[in-house]
């Protein structure tokens, strides 16, 4: 008879790093995420093999006291909200409390902060089954570090999984675009190998904020891009869409943000491509860059863990306003339009 027993700490973060954690870009997400909800308007990337021996990310955000330092690494332990009232108007990209504690278990994990009210910076790093923490003095200007080495070396299972190091690069440069592309507020620069790949100024008119989307997926698109700038029924929507003519065959350059959230989302998707029906060519892919701003509380984030998709309070009406403002748009630049088809 074997009997019932608590999980370790360790192990108990490692079963949901599962969900979490599913190779180097994952981290990535998530320690990118802290960083923009701490206030940061810098984040500075740096990898080695494609994530897989190094993952740092450096912040000037509000930092971590000394005390909660520790807590920071444990599961469901959150600054962000408190009661059920503030989960359901969550503003913030994280609010579980468990990416930190997740990662440390799977990793070599150090984390140093200095937040501008404390003189010092402190520094925490996770060792052992029960995921005790040691603190130390450190050296660091305000805000935060992240550092995350030889992920999965303690999980031989996971770490099977892991692809090569370009193929792990790809997915996480991917996860730094989709940031950049969000935040035009934040600088951001990334660096993989000693080698720079992104340095990305805050992006403040909207000439800047072209010129990072056209640096972040390719010129080709903003020279073929329309933009889109509309608000009905308590709902936004701005950004570029690219002319029927500037079609991909996959669909790889669409992205979708929903008050600055990446989102999958199938009610956008059925939108988005009923608005391009009559215009691209069968087996043809859009490209767009789209910002749908709304309440909070007219969308539920806490649908999955990794927080990719959400549900809408009125799926109908996004739906419809997305539709309609996209077939407008395309509408204006279809030569064959009839005159009153265009509302
Ligand atoms: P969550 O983001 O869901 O709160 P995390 O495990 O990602 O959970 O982080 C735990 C807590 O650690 C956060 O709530 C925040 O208080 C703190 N934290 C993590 N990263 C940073 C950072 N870069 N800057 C400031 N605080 C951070
Ligand atoms: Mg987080």
């Amino acid at each position: 008879m074997r009997r019932i027993e608590i999980l370790s700490p360790r192990l108990a973060n490692q079963i949901a790093a599962g969900e979490v954690v599913e190779r180097p870009a994952s981290v990535i997400k998530e320690l990118v995420e802290n960083s923009l909800d701490s206030g940061a308007s810098r984040v500075d990337v740096e990898v080695e093999q494609g994530g897989i021996k190094l993952m740092r990310v450096r912040d000037n955000g509000g930092g971590i006291l000394k005390d909660d330092l520790a807590m920071a690494l444990s599961r469901h332990a959150t600054s962000k909200i408190h009661n059920l009232d503030e989960l359901e108007a969550v503003a913030s990209l994280g609010f579980r409390g468990e990416a930190l504690a997740s990662v440390a278990s799977v990793s070599r994990l150090l984390l140093t902060s200095k937040p501008s009210e404390q003189s010092e910076a402190w520094q925490v790093n996770t060792h052992g089954q029960d995921m005790s923490t040691e603190l130390l003095p450190a050296a660091h200007t305000d805000g935060t570090s992240v550092e995350v080495r030889d992920l999965f070396f303690n999980t031989p299972a996971r770490r099977k999984f892991l692809r090569t190091e370009k193929t792990e690069f790809n997915h996480l440069d991917e996860v730094i675009k989709r940031q950049a592309l969000a935040r035009f507020d934040v600088g951001f620069s990334l660096r993989h190998n000693n080698r720079t790949i992104h340095s990305l100024r805050p992006a403040a008119s909207q000439a800047e904020q072209e010129r990072r989307v056209a640096q972040l997926l390719s010129p080709d698109f903003m020279q073929n891009a329309l933009v889109i700038d509309a608000e009905a029924v308590g709902l936004r929507l701005t950004g570029w869409v690219g002319l029927p003519t500037f079609s991909r065959s996959m669909p790889d350059m669409q992205y979708f943000f929903v008050n600055g959230r990446v989102v999958k989302d199938k009610v956008i998707g059925h939108a988005v491509k009923q608005a391009y029906r009559d215009v691209l060519y069968h087996g043809r892919h859009p490209c767009f860059v789209l910002y749908l701003t709304l309440d909070p509380s007219g969308v539920d984030v806490n649908v999955h863990p990794t927080k990719h998709e959400v549900r809408f309070r009125d799926q109908r009406l996004v739906h419809d306003f997305l539709f309609r403002q996209l077939h407008r748009a395309l509408a204006e630049v279809r030569p064959d339009t009839q005159p009153d088809s265009v509302s």
